[in-house]
């Protein structure tokens, strides 16, 4: 409904408008009175949370608008202007910053032509090359748009509008009175936003919209004057100062919170601009000169802090709305774009002009509304696109100029819009002509240029304060690329004009370059400073891609080549000087020559001559228009001589010579930069290309004699030439000297070479464009095999970015993946292998070299000669075909003769081997050149008759077998034996000369029959061991049927295998130990086995401690402890408390653990506590700044191996194993044995007779032995804080020792109930602890006792009394009776055998002989077990925990599930290729956490541990966690280890007793039951597979039972029942419980050292056979499950489990992550998209959670829960931890929680994967996202297509599993030490 007051306000207007006196200021008016009511802020209100009635500001202020203009309903009229033109043929939509944007290489005209992603999968291109990326904001698609792309300009949206028969002028077909209103409301708003917008100093409102005296008046709003006294302070963005001294800014000036200040941070960097105080005047001054005064500190421009008046504000806020509602508008329609262009065009552009005069007085957002309002009212229509791109051009200069005096970025900046106007051809082609405007670009730039001119050169300063303008004002030069971007098909004369204007310009600035930087050479001392030189190499870069479109244009038409050619010799004739002319005359053999006096070794040289490059880039072109250097067009005044043409080039390239030459050692890094990049493949079109260019060029024009002179005296090589050199001026010179001239000579011929040689650039050899990039193709791939991105990255670019690869690739190169390896490489096809140039022009010495080495093995492999001759090059185009003259002209047979003789001396000191290769190469030219004029029959070029004069043959043939030539013997004999053939040529009479033929014979042929017989050998070696793989796999199926034979009998279908021959079987039986048991009576017992370990650190051997302690020093593994989420099966469930945390058992959903890991390397005790404290005071020295980097935290003990550089926080130490005591034993009468009944019995004695003290109900005269008592008594160790006992703890502490008095242990069941003798005879360690003692209290009821401390409060009490304080509360003292009362109730109950072997299994010689360790040893293990227990639990020390023993025992059950699931996850079985790193970790673990006992500080903590465990077990109760909610896994570690010493004075051991096996068999059963328990339909027709007949045959076996005892146990919990097959239930139930049995042998594997059968190690793992397999080797029944539980008091037990309270209502609750389902379940990493665009387009649209609907700029997947998140970004910055100041990122955060500090994440619009590990350490890691190639490109740096790699994603998945991310991060982060260290906290 239109509000009545809105509905009267349009009837006025419309009023108004019938009578034609309708205006602006009716609109303005009524803003006046409405805008600052509806948008004022409030005073004092939360300057982070303005709200603004938006619904009223619809209703009141937009509503009227859009009425009028529609002169009635808007809707109907949108929808009619829409429909005139629809669908639209252009798409036009602006991206934003991180919309994905796509390109098509094939079709786009340059780079910057994109689509948006809708149009882009419409689109054809989607089947081409296409490139990816993100757009950073201000772009639109261009879809649509012809001269955007060469085809396929629509996409199938965009078609549609195009072939609707466009009406001439959509204006004509909306009423004229319309248009009229509309024109009207345009032009009011866009006055009004221009006037609002335009920020100044000191602005005040326009006078018609101020609020008046008149506003006080009664009957206009009260409100409003009122408002005139509210004031905002407003602060501004700027790029001077950083985020953290805005915020530390924000903090004190407005005393905000530091989250605050961040937020007002982010909004200011976002929107520009941000209110941070709304009050009145004085309260707002008083903030904004504080503010000043805060960030004017030290000479630096305060922060931009305004004060201003709210309804000021009001009307800027309302202005920046109506922008956007017009851009929305606009973009709807063309119609609406036609008026709008209409307004902005009416007065020559008024508007345009303003806006961009005023463009960097604006803040960010009202900048980028007006932009945005441009590209969707201006850029979409052709016409209106012209008007403002000649605008534009028109005011570039002073929008430049205000650029660089502004500091925001370009990409916020009018000039931004110069892409979207210069790279349309036609527009360039019009400004170009008309605007004039390539001179208007370069005189803006030249401007700069005039203030850093020395000398009239450019000197650019690196560190002057100018630098930052000189960056920005480069920005013109992109720009001038874009106009250049198409050259014209057509020229006109106005063209031709606008060019050479803006040509003459350049020639100006590239006059400034040429020989800028100049560099001297530095003798004696070193240079003081490094010269300046990158801003040299970033405006030559800038410009290499300027310069060659420029050559492109000129060369499209005579009339302009020939101006800019006489300009450009006007240019260079204006440079030379007096001293340039300076001659002195030359001699060489006849010929005198007149050179240019210079000397490159102690004059100036620089390595800028963009001049001169020019020439060469021009001259090529001259040919097409029969011109020449010569011609008489170019006969201008100072015209350079070809000898000053080449000299600056010549004088460069003489100084790289010498800088190889060691002459230029003390120049420094600067020239060494400079000459790197002159090569490199970024730089050295315009450079080094352009040099080769110009001496060949000179080469043509100068007499060939001549030339060579020229260069040689340039050289300074005159008198190396001399025939008496070595006589009359070698000698004398110094070493150094004669090392130098070496050197030299080699870079001379290496030069001539060039330049005779390299003809693979079109215009100077016969070549096209293609074959360039072939030949560099070949070059590279000769080096090595490449992937896609290092050759494309080698290869020159084109000015579009292109390098031209992809068209030739396949014709020279295969492609090729290796096995195992995703990234494919290309390789040289090898036909191409004969066009390899070894001395290549482009390669560096290294590529030389190493191209050398690979070509010549690889022709030794062919068996061919080792050499590398001299390719045969393609012939000169006629202009240069003078050149070739070079190779038989006089001095060049001087030259090489110099060289072969000097050679053939024996004492000759002048010449090198490379001399002589270079030599041979250049005579093999020769060759190859004579040969190619035979051919042609042209007689001119006639080497070998030249080259009698100087009798080449005779002097080759002397080198032959002489030794300075052994290395070259293969390309000499190749010379000698080409120049016969070319000698044949042209007299048949001549025959191969002796020589040659003897040299011949001396190259071997490859031994072809060693090479055949190597390959027979492998097949061989392949087919035996294919053979060995099937008869193993024979033989396990045999095993398999074997081992199960009732399993085959109740199957039907098990007839087959019986075709193995069963002689086979036996064999094989016989062979393999199969029936080895690792536990229980029947247990197969080793000889116990020495390790003997050598210690990394001091390479000593040492045998493992035994128990008489003295041989062998202790020693450890360095070991990782970290706690886990990996295996959660309920991702909302945290372990939120970890100082109070109950650690009894692992809870059933794995939520929480932790994993031991280490890397195997065994180091001494000793040497590792030296380590370690190196490290750690090598740590403590660094400086604090340099500690973020490092790829350890010594403040959480961490380390690194110091061999393989693992991450380690701890040390493992290395025990002995634990049955060596009880292999001693064998011959010995076996203990008796004692039925699981009868252990159960007992078991329920001890806990009927178990003494539960509870802290709070404890009276306090009963202070017996509490933990705080004893706490207090022992020594505190370093680094923890003391904890003060209780008052009740302090009375325990002076009645220690007063029942504990020496006994020994009482034998035969000494009955007697006080208790409280400690045995001090047994161990040592037991003496160190006080006697204990006391009174008992009866034992409390479970219920008494909160098993799960849910809210416990927190931050009571002391951080170092937590956990004894929260034991004491929640867990009680357990305290079990005395062994012999257990005996003696036993034996009444039952009978004496029983009781007697009762007592044996805890008192028995086996199960209490425990090596006495030193205390050394002893030390080391209580430090491990602590360590577990403080970075398991991420908690602060205690050394007296009680929770230490359960953390070990827990650690090791995670671990071991761990690997359980990681070998299941690979599909291998449980042992198979298990490393060694994790055999020795795990075999350390699990024997340290059987010893875990003896390093407890108090006995007592592991009986009550065994006492309570045992109470869960066997008695539950409500409030102890239900079956369902047990790991049985972890209860078994625990409880086998710890039950051995639940008897006071009895230190027991597991050893894989009888015992052992009851407790497993109690444990498989809980497992079973909870199996049982959550078994669910799977609800297919799986029931018709089982027929009626093997339904009757499994009767009496497992399937039937376990059918029974679900519905047993189900309806026991009231969970309904479900009807299954037997059959189908006990797959089910064999198939979940193999991971249970799994997790049992590996422990017991490692535990008892019992060798695991042969299967479980085999390479095809088999579950069925595993699962027997298991059973056999854990000792249990194999051929049935049910013999294992058939005993009564177990099933009295499955009653008990089943009929805990909470079993039934966890089962069936909606919320079906509760209670675990799929025991067997492995996590998985998210499951990602296949094509990765699809990844961004969803993200695209993701808002950053903290600020409201902004999007996220970094956003980020977490790959375990899929979490987006939004990263690296203060906006979404948390406190962390609470209270500590210390920020950190979104992802910092959330690894906290969802991965307990280690994350793994996807940074979506970069690609990249990144790993967090511990706060402060992360790294990226490749993503599995690969493109065609197999390569990943992170960053999207490339933009190819790319999909997802199943291999490289189950890779990081199987890291993440395995718990590697640490590691993974620290050898990452030691690997690449950059100097930029990265806050990963941040992140
Ligand atoms: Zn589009
Ligand atoms: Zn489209
Ligand atoms: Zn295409
Ligand atoms: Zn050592
Ligand atoms: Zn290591
Ligand atoms: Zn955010
Ligand atoms: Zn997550």
């Amino acid at each position: 409904m239109m509000d009545p007051t809105v509905a009267e306000l349009v009837e006025r207007w419309d009023a108004l408008h019938k009578e034609g006196r309708f205006s602006a200021l009716n609109v303005r008016d009524y803003w006046r009175i409405k805008v600052p009511e509806i948008y004022s802020p409030s005073p004092n209100c939360n300057c982070l949370r303005i709200l603004f009635d938006e619904e009223q500001a619809q209703k009141m202020l937009f509503d009227p608008l859009e009425r009028f203009m529609c002169a009635g309903d808007p809707t109907q009229v949108y929808q009619m202007v829409k429909q005139l033109d629809n669908p639209p043929s252009l798409c036009g939509r602006v991206f934003k910053n991180g919309d994905p944007t796509y390109g098509c290489r094939d079709c786009g005209m340059d780079p910057t032509c994109v689509l948006c992603a809708d149009c882009f999968k419409n689109s054809a291109h989607s089947k081409h090359r296409y490139k990816i990326s993100t757009s950073s904001g201000g772009g639109y698609c261009d879809c649509g748009d012809r001269e955007a792309w060469k085809t396929d300009v629509f996409c199938d949206i965009h078609v549609k509008g195009q072939m609707v028969q466009q009406s001439k002028n959509p204006l004509e077909k909306i009423p004229p009175d319309m248009v009229e209103r509309i024109h009207l409301i345009f032009d009011c708003i866009l006055a009004y936003a221009k006037e609002l917008l335009t920020y100044e100093e000191g602005f005040s409102i326009p006078k018609d919209l101020e609020i008046r005296e008149s506003d006080r008046e009664p009957t206009n709003l009260s409100s409003l004057y009122d408002i005139k006294d509210t004031y905002v302070t407003m602060l501004y963005n700027d790029e001077t100062h950083t985020y953290d001294q805005v915020i530390g800014t924000l903090e004190k000036a407005i005393s905000c919170s530091q989250k605050d200040a961040v937020a007002f941070a982010t909004s200011i960097d976002r929107e520009g601009r941000c209110i941070v105080k709304c009050s009145n005047f004085q309260n707002c001054s008083q903030t904004k000169s504080t503010m000043e005064k805060q960030t004017s500190r030290g000479g630096v421009k305060p922060l931009k802090v305004q004060v201003m008046e709210t309804y000021i504000i009001a009307h800027q806020i309302f202005a920046s709305r109506l922008l956007v509602w017009l851009h929305n508008i606009l973009e709807s329609a063309q119609t609406f774009r036609l008026i709008f262009s209409d307004i902005i065009n009416k007065d020559g552009g008024t508007i345009v002009e303003s806006i961009i005069w005023t463009d960097t007085k604006m803040w960010k957002t009202a900048r980028v509304q007006w932009h945005r309002l441009f590209i969707s009212g201006m850029l979409m229509d052709q016409e209106s696109k012209k008007m403002f791109a000649r605008t534009f051009t028109k005011h570039y200069s002073k929008m430049m100029k205000d650029f660089i005096l502004d500091d925001h970025d370009h990409s916020v900046s009018v000039a931004s819009l110069g892409v979207q106007l210069f790279t349309m051809p036609t527009i360039a082609h019009m400004l170009v002509a008309e605007e004039d405007v390539l001179a208007r670009l370069l005189n803006t730039f030249l401007s700069e240029c005039d203030k850093k001119l020395k000398d009239n050169k450019l000197a650019l300063e690196h560190r002057s304060s100018n630098t930052s303008s000189f960056r920005r004002i480069q920005y013109i030069l992109y720009d001038l690329k874009y106009l250049l971007g198409v050259k014209p098909e057509v020229w006109t004369d106005d063209l031709r004009k606008g060019f050479l204007h803006g040509y003459s310009l350049l020639l100006r600035l590239l006059s400034m370059m040429q020989s800028m930087d100049p560099m001297v050479r530095q003798v004696g001392t070193h240079m003081e400073y490094e010269p300046e030189w990158e801003s040299a190499f970033n405006l030559h870069i800038k410009l290499a891609s300027v310069i060659p479109l420029v050559t492109e244009w000129a060369a499209s038409d005579r009339i302009v080549l020939l101006k800019a050619y006489r300009m450009l010799m006007k240019s260079l004739g204006e440079l030379g000087n007096e001293a340039s002319r300076r001659r002195y005359v030359r001699e060489l053999l006849d010929y005198s020559v007149s050179c240019i006096e210079y000397d490159v070794s102690s004059a100036p040289v620089s390595i800028h001559l963009p001049l001169s490059r020019l020439v060469a880039a021009l001259t090529l072109h001259l040919d097409k228009y029969d011109l020449n250097y010569n011609s008489p067009e170019f006969l201008v005044k100072g015209k350079p001589s070809p000898e000053e043409l080449m000299e600056p080039v010549l004088r460069t390239q003489v100084m790289i010579a010498q800088v190889h030459a060691g002459m230029w050692r003390r120049n420094g890094f600067s020239l060494i930069n400079q000459i790197y990049f002159y090569h490199n493949v970024r730089c050295r079109q315009e450079m080094l290309d352009r040099d080769v260019m110009l001496l060949q060029i000179a080469a043509t024009l100068i007499d060939s004699n001549e030339f060579l002179v020229h260069i040689l005296n340039r050289f300074n090589l005159m008198n190396w030439a001399r025939e008496d050199y070595e006589v009359n001026y070698y000698k004398s010179s110094d070493e150094d000297n004669m090392r130098q001239t070496v050197v030299l000579v080699e870079e001379y011929l290496q030069l001539v070479m060039t330049l005779v040689a390299e003809r693979y650039t079109p215009g100077i050899g016969q070549v096209e464009e293609e074959d360039r990039i072939k030949k560099e193709i070949i070059q590279l791939l000769c080096i090595e095999p490449m992937p896609h991105s290092l050759l494309n990255k080698a290869l020159p670019e084109g000015p579009n970015h292109e390098t031209g690869m992809e068209k030739v690739i396949d014709e020279v190169a295969d492609f090729k993946k290796s096995s195992g390896n995703a990234k494919g490489f290309f390789e040289l096809k090898p036909e191409y292998y004969s066009h390899y140039n070894l001395f290549f022009y482009h390669y560096t010495r290294e590529e030389q070299s190493k191209s050398e080495v690979g070509q010549r093995l690889r022709k030794k492999g062919a068996g061919e000669e080792e050499c590398c001759p001299p390719p045969v090059p393609p012939p000169f185009t006629v202009p240069f075909t003078m050149i070739v003259n070079i190779l038989q002209c006089d001095v060049f047979l001087h030259i090489i003769k110099t060289v072969l003789k000097r050679m053939s001396e024996p004492k000759t000191q002048s010449v090198s081997e490379s001399q002589l290769q270079k030599v041979l190469h250049l005579i093999g030219y020769a060759l190859h050149e004579e040969e190619r004029y035979h051919h042609n029959n042209d007689p001119y070029f006639h080497f070998t008759r030249r080259a009698q004069k100087i009798n080449l043959l005779s002097l080759l043939g002397r080198l032959v077998g002489h030794r300075r030539t052994t290395t070259h013997k293969d390309l000499l004999a190749w010379t000698i034996k080409k120049y016969h053939a070319v000698l044949n040529l042209s007299s048949d009479s001549a025959k191969p000369s002796q020589a040659s033929e003897a040299v011949l014979a001396s190259t071997s042929s490859s031994d072809m029959a060693s090479a055949s017989a190597e390959k027979k050998k492998r097949a061989d070696i392949a087919a035996q061991r294919k053979a060995r793989i099937m008869a193993k796999m024979a033989s396990m199926q045999q095993n398999f049927i074997k081992t199960n034979e009732t399993f085959f009998k109740e199957t039907p279908s098990t007839d087959q295998p019986a075709d193995v021959p069963e002689p086979m079987v036996m064999e094989l039986t016989d062979q393999l130990p199969e029936n080895m048991i690792a536990i229980g009576p029947r247990q197969t017992l080793m000889p116990p086995q020495e390790v003997t370990y050598t210690c990394i650190l001091c390479h000593q051997e040492d045998r493992l401690c035994r128990s008489d302690g003295t041989r062998g020093r202790p020693m450890v593994l360095g070991a990782l402890i970290q706690r886990s989420t990996v295996l959660s099966r309920n991702r909302s469930h945290h372990l939120d408390q970890p100082e109070t945390h109950d650690t009894l058992i692992l809870p059933g959903d794995l939520h929480w653990g932790a994993h031991t890991s280490s890397c195997g390397h065994a180091m001494h005790a000793n040497c590792w506590q030296k380590y370690f404290d190196d490290v750690v005071t090598k740590e403590r020295r660094r400086p604090y700044r340099y500690r973020p980097s490092m790829s350890f935290d010594v403040e959480k003990s961490e380390f690194l191996c110091p061999l393989c550089e693992a991450l380690c926080n701890t040390a493992l130490p290395l025990l002995p194993g634990v049955t060596w005591a009880s292999f001693g034993l064998q011959d010995q009468p076996p203990p008796p044995t004692l039925s699981l009944p009868d252990w159960l019995r007992g078991l329920h004695t001890i806990l009927k007779y178990k003494t539960v003290m509870v802290n709070g109900a404890r009276p306090s005269e009963e202070g017996g032995h509490s933990d705080d008592a004893q706490m207090d008594t022992s020594p505190q160790p370093a680094g923890m804080v003391a904890g003060h006992g209780t008052v009740g703890g302090m009375a325990a502490a002076t009645s220690v020792g007063a029942g504990g008095s020496a006994a020994s242990i009482p034998m035969g069941g000494l009955p007697g109930r006080g208790r409280g003798s400690t045995n001090t005879g047994i161990t040592t360690f037991m003496k160190a602890v006080p006697g204990d003692g006391g009174q008992r209290v009866r034992p409390p009821r479970w219920s008494r006792i909160a098993f799960y401390k849910k809210h416990k409060k927190s931050g009571e009490g002391k951080d170092e009394e937590e956990d004894s304080a929260s034991s004491n509360e929640g867990e009680g003292m357990w305290t079990p009776p005395s062994l012999p009362e257990v005996a003696s109730e036993l034996a009444a109950a039952t009978s004496s055998d029983s009781a007697e072997a009762f007592t044996a299994l805890f008192h028995g010689p086996a199960a209490t002989s425990i090596p006495d360790f030193p205390s050394q040893t002893l030390e080391m293990m209580s430090n491990f077990s602590h360590s577990v227990y403080m970075h398991g639990l991420h908690v602060n020390p205690n050394l007296f925990s009680r929770r230490i023993p359960l953390m070990v025992w827990n650690s090791t059950a995670y671990t071991i599930h761990t690997l359980e699931e990681t070998q299941r996850n690979s599909n291998r079985a449980l042992l198979t290729s298990l490393s060694s790193r994790q055999r020795d970790c795990l075999a350390a673990l699990v024997k340290f956490a059987a010893y875990a006992p003896l390093c407890v500080k108090r006995k007592q903590t592991i009986e009550g541990v065994a006492v309570r465990l045992l109470s869960l077990l066997l008695e539950g109760g409500d409030s102890t966690p239900c079956v369902l909610e047990w790991d049985v896994f972890s209860i078994l570690v625990t409880l086998t280890l710890s039950l051995p010493s639940i008897f006071p004075s009895i230190q027991g051991i597991a050893t894989g007793s009888q015992q052992d096996l009851h407790i497993l068999q109690v444990c498989f059963l809980a497992h079973i039951v909870q199996l049982l328990l959550t078994y669910e339909d799977p609800g297919t027709g799986v029931d018709m597979e089982v027929d009626e007949g093997s339904d009757k045959t499994s009767e009496a076996g497992d399937g039937p039972w376990l059918v029974s005892m679900m519905a047993h146990c189900r309806s026991l919990a009231s969970i309904p029942q479900i009807k299954v097959q037997p059959q189908q239930l006990l797959d089910y139930v064999k198939r979940n419980c193999l991971s249970y049995l799994r997790c049992c042998g590996l422990f017991f594997h490692f535990l008892t050292e019992v060798p695991a059968p042969e299967e479980l190690q085999s390479s095809v793992w088999v579950p069925e056979s595993e699962f027997y397999c298991l059973l056999r080797y854990l000792g249990l029944s194999v051929n049935q499950l049910r013999p294992t539980f058939s005993d009564p008091p177990l099933l009295e037990l499955v009653n008990r489990w089943c009929s805990h309270d909470r079993v039934g209502p966890l089962v069936c609750a909606t919320d079906r992550r509760d209670c675990v389902r799929h025991w067997t379940h492995i996590n998985q990493l998210v499951s990602l998209p296949h094509d990765y665009s699809e990844l961004i387009n969803t993200v695209s649209q993701f808002p950053c959670p903290a600020s409201s609907g902004d999007d996220s700029r970094t956003p980020t997947m977490c790959l375990v829960c899929g979490k987006m998140l939004c990263s690296q970004s203060y906006c979404c910055q948390t406190e962390f931890p609470e209270g500590s100041r210390q920020m950190v990122g979104a992802c910092t955060y959330h690894a906290h929680f969802c991965g307990a500090g280690t994350g793994i994440f996807i940074r979506v619009r970069e690609c990249k994967i990144l790993l967090l590990s511990g706060q402060i350490k992360g790294c990226f890691v490749n993503p599995p996202y690969l493109d065609g190639y197999g390569e990943t490109d992170q960053g999207l740096k490339r933009g190819n297509p790319l999909h997802l790699d199943a291999t490289q994603y189950s890779k990081l998945h199987a890291m993440w599993l395995s718990h590697s991310i640490p590691d993974t991060i620290a050898h990452t982060m030691e690997s690449n030490s950059s100097v930029v260290a990265t806050e990963w906290q941040h992140l």
